[in-house]
């Protein structure tokens, strides 16, 4: 894909109106943390036009990124924050579900889990959250530069057992460090998600 434009165009809070858009979305979701800010801005080639978790004040919000006037990449609120209340997170994942189930356009879920570790519990309830909502997420192995690279296959095997993925589940292992797997998942959008 080539980016000739990008513009945070909505951004919603969790009484918001959601925006009804005319060109296909496609999602990204994971834990705090696990470099979802990292992976739009290496989806977009720049250093720092999604915020990261660094950021002071980050919201729990969804952003909608409006890439060349073409499609959106939607960024989820990243989930296992422990400071937040149980008042949040029900409120979270209201918001969440609310998109899930409303969007006419969204075409992918991603759903982001550190290559490095087991999946946690927070993880794997997302991830059959998403899979009962009626999608078939891509999961995208992140922070690929951390492992060696003979052990890709093991770790990329514990994601799989770990959070019982349905088989031909698709897993894209990326790092925001070295860009791996970024031309694949852009692959992935232009072939199945954009007409
Ligand atoms: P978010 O909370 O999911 O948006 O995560 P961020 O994108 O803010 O990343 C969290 C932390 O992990 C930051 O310190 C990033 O620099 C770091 N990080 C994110 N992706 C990678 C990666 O692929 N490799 C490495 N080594 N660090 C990463």
């Amino acid at each position: 894909m080539v980016i000739r434009s990008i513009n945070l165009e909505t951004v919603c809070g969790v009484t918001s109106t959601l925006p009804v858009n005319g060109r296909p979305e496609v999602a990204f979701a994971g834990k705090s943390n696990v470099g979802k800010s990292s992976l739009i801005n290496a989806l977009v080639n720049r250093k720092s036009y999604a915020r990261t978790s660094a950021t002071p004040g980050k919201t729990q919000t969804i952003n909608f990124y409006n890439i060349n006037g073409e499609m959106y990449l939607v960024d989820l609120p990243g989930y296992g924050y422990a400071r937040v209340s149980e008042r949040e997170k029900e409120q979270w994942g209201k918001m969440i579900e609310r998109y899930l189930h409303g969007s006419k356009q969204l075409k992918a879920v991603f759903l982001l889990i550190d290559i490095r570790h087991e999946p946690s519990a927070n993880d794997r309830l997302m991830y059959e959250w998403v899979v009962n909502q009626g999608f078939e997420p891509v999961i995208i192995a992140t922070k690929l530069d951390k492992i060696k690279r003979s052990q890709i296959q093991k770790h990329v095997k514990m994601l799989r057992e770990g959070l019982s993925l349905v088989p031909g589940t698709k897993v894209i292992p990326f790092s925001s460090v070295t860009k791996q797997g970024r031309d694949e998942i852009w692959e992935f959008i232009e072939s199945e998600c954009l007409e």
